[in-house]
């Protein structure tokens, strides 16, 4: 899409325009210019994931084209990068007829199935070798999409194949789609192109996280959330999805008269390799072309077996005839093409019976439902028991005890219950009695207005103590190696740990004659407790599991204060001021700093020999690294990578998410990745190694 010489001038376009923004003199004549840099830039980051800007300066120049936009709408195209996301609710889904219908396709699982497929095409086709395109199938939502004299005017779901409801606000707003594209350039006023709108995995696992915080239920899989955003009427909620697309199919195409299509639409390789150069997100690199179909049995097992490392999810290989003419003359059932077969992988669903629920008590209190299942295999893995979440969520699936129910495991996304086979049922089936008393201390359960959970609010219940403590100390908190889960909960049956204070005056005495503890384990146990004293003030707070703060928050907050008992006086207004702190989060830990006994604790904790201070606040500016930006790449010689992230950070540098202009040291260990080789191409990135990152943070 963009040549070396393209990337480069665009590069300095864009530093151009930064300096303007600088003296704030970025004006009406540059807003082509603008627009231009920003599409380069959406496309390097969602078509290429591989970034030349930061977030940040991106943001800003968006800001400069909307400001200059508002000034004088008159200047604002269909096209613009300020347009992907509509200001209104959509306020229905027209049904609207597909040009082509959206078909199925045929489905094999095995090597005689794929034989068998390409026989039928020899025999229909006369022919006696095929040559064929394989690529990946998405595991998404279809989407086909309409561009007229180059720009995306109508984006609709598959429906019944016939007719589907058009989306186009919700699909404008993803980014690695071009709004416009230049088709014209052979003729072609109106064109059809199919493809899949998906989330990756990692976004999809953000996205259930932030559901379950809320109390709602997660969604089973990726292709639902995917189908579930593009039906969204809020488009700027539809837009923190992150949708993404792939396109993998040219079905329609209408040019003007005299006009002559590129040769390469006469292949289905070659019409990958078009969208792609036009900008398009098309698996061009991810196709293969297969001259027979023992070729195509392999691409697919060995792609199978790079399933779990991609991105996103895919179920399955299409095969598809290479030759567009071949595919026309072989036609389609009214079922599916007979062009094209899908290669199924093995199914990560299963089915099995629900033998019972158990209640467990979280730290918070919050009372979870769990089922038990008969153990079976999914996707290569045992699973015997999956978190119900809560009572609407049971409710809405109408589980019952002694159901068979679906369960999948899409990736490494932690396996959910699909629905309950009622049909199989015998009438046997119980319904799951949700307790109204606390499984543990058995005192009443609350559940808040707005609140999907039910609530142990007893703040001594042992089941929340403990689950606080094994908090408490755990890896990303203060990182007690040696008091783990485990021992946590013997240790508060033997009476010797009742709270967190209880960790820094432990009686190690009275393990000498407890089994599994010699004098070296009690040793060691000894040191880290003690070497937890002096961790940073944000794996304090993080570590004291207020509802809602997460790591990231708790580097904002451990920020904001030179002591942590600054938070008593903080009010709402203050909090909120803070980065990504908005009125949920503030809430609660506004609540958490009022509560006198959560106070007591933090005091009795600096008793005994925590540091709550921010050490880094006040020596900051001194900070070696002081506004340096690092990035990590390969296994270092003595260093995990996130001590070092932590030592440079200590010091006040700034870890980068990728490669970038703005990258001002890359430090490399043994089997450096791809960052290596795209830094050495930006001659201001300095590359380092282990040792002189550590020369740098002693100087
Ligand atoms: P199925 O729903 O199992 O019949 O499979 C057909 C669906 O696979 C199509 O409607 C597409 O949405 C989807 N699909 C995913 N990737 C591809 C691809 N590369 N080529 C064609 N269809 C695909
Ligand atoms: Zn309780």
């Amino acid at each position: 899409m963009y040549s070396k010489k393209d990337t480069l001038s665009w590069q300095h376009q864009t530093e151009q325009l930064l300096k303007k923004q600088h003296s704030q003199a970025i004006g009406v004549k540059e807003v082509d210019t603008l627009r231009g840099v920003l599409r380069f830039h959406e496309y390097r980051y969602y078509v290429l994931n591989d970034p030349l800007l930061s977030d940040f300066e991106y943001d800003q120049l968006f800001k400069s084209l909307e400001k200059i936009e508002q000034e004088y709408p008159s200047l604002i195209t269909p096209d613009s990068p300020t347009q992907r996301v509509a200001k209104d609710l959509t306020r229905d889904f027209p049904t609207v007829q597909h040009l082509v219908p959206m078909l199925s396709l045929d489905n094999s699982y095995n090597a005689e199935d794929l034989r068998d497929f390409d026989r039928k095409v020899k025999e229909l086709s006369g022919l006696s070798s095929v040559v064929y395109c394989v690529e990946p199938k998405f595991d998404g939502s279809s989407i086909s999409l309409i561009y007229q004299n180059d720009l995306l005017v109508r984006a609709a779901t598959r429906g019944d194949g016939e007719q589907g409801d058009e989306v186009t606000n919700n699909v404008k707003q993803i980014r690695s789609l071009p709004l416009s594209a230049s088709f014209s350039q052979w003729g072609i006023d109106e064109i059809e192109i199919r493809g899949e709108v998906l989330i990756n995995k990692e976004n999809f696992e953000r996205f259930n996280q932030s559901l379950l915080q809320e109390g709602l239920p997660p969604l089973a899989n990726p292709r639902n959330a995917a189908a579930g955003t593009l039906r969204l009427k809020d488009p700027t909620e539809a837009a923190k999805r992150k949708l993404e697309v792939f396109v993998y199919h040219i079905s329609y195409t209408h040019a003007t008269k005299g006009s002559s299509l590129p040769p390469s639409l006469q292949t289905h390789a070659g019409s990958l390799d078009l969208l792609w150069e036009l900008g398009f997100r098309s698996p061009h690199r991810e196709k293969k072309i297969c001259q027979n179909i023992e070729e195509v049995m392999a691409y697919c097992l060995s792609y199978e077996a790079l399933r779990d490392e991609l991105p996103y999810e895919i179920d399955g290989m299409v095969i598809k005839v290479n030759d567009i003419g071949l595919q026309e003359s072989l036609g389609m059932t009214s079922h599916h093409p007979r062009w094209a077969v899908a290669f199924k992988f093995k199914a990560r669903q299963a089915t099995t019976q629900l033998t019972g629920v158990e209640f467990q008590v979280g730290r918070t209190g919050a009372v979870t439902p769990v089922a038990k299942l008969d153990p079976v295999a999914v996707g290569g893995v045992m699973v015997s028991s999956i978190s119900i979440h809560n009572q609407e969520y049971i409710q809405e699936k109408d589980l019952r005890i002694g159901d068979q129910v679906l369960i999948e495991r899409a990736g490494d996304v932690i396996p959910q219950i699909v629905k309950s086979l009622i049909e199989l049922r015998k009438g046997k089936e119980k319904k799951i009695v949700f307790p109204t008393q606390c499984p543990v201390c058995k005192s009443q359960l609350f559940k808040e207005e707005e609140e999907a959970v039910w609530r142990c609010i007893n703040i001594e219940c042992p089941a929340q103590v403990v689950e606080r403590i094994i908090h408490f100390v755990s890896k990303d908190a203060m990182d007690i190696r040696g008091l783990g889960e485990a021992n946590i909960r013997k240790f508060y049956e033997l009476q010797l740990l009742h709270d967190i204070p209880g960790i820094y005056t432990f009686n190690f005495s009275a393990l000498e004659n407890q089994e599994g503890f010699g004098k070296k384990s009690i040793e060691n146990l000894q040191t880290a407790i003690a070497g937890s004293k002096t961790q940073p003030l944000h794996r304090l707070i993080y570590a004291l599991g207020i509802r809602f703060v997460g790591e990231t928050t708790a580097r904002t907050l451990a920020a904001a204060v030179d002591h942590l008992l600054d938070f008593e006086k903080f009010s709402m207004e203050q909090l909120l001021e803070l980065e990504d702190v908005g009125p949920k989060v503030a809430g609660s830990i506004h609540h958490f700093f009022s509560n006198k006994d959560n106070i007591s604790m933090i005091r009795t904790l600096e008793k005994l020999g925590l540091s709550l201070r921010n050490e880094k606040k006040g020596s900051l500016p001194a900070g070696n690294l002081s506004g340096k930006t690092f990035l990590f790449t390969g296994t270092l010689p003595t260093l995990k990578r996130s001590a070092a992230e932590e030592m440079v950070r200590s010091e006040g540098g700034i870890i980068l998410g990728g490669v970038s202009a703005k990258l001002d040291y890359l430090v490399t260990g043994d089997e450096a990745g791809s960052k290596l080789e795209k830094a050495k191409k930006i001659n201001t990135i300095r590359i380092i190694s282990e040792a002189e990152l550590l020369k740098l943070l002693e100087r």
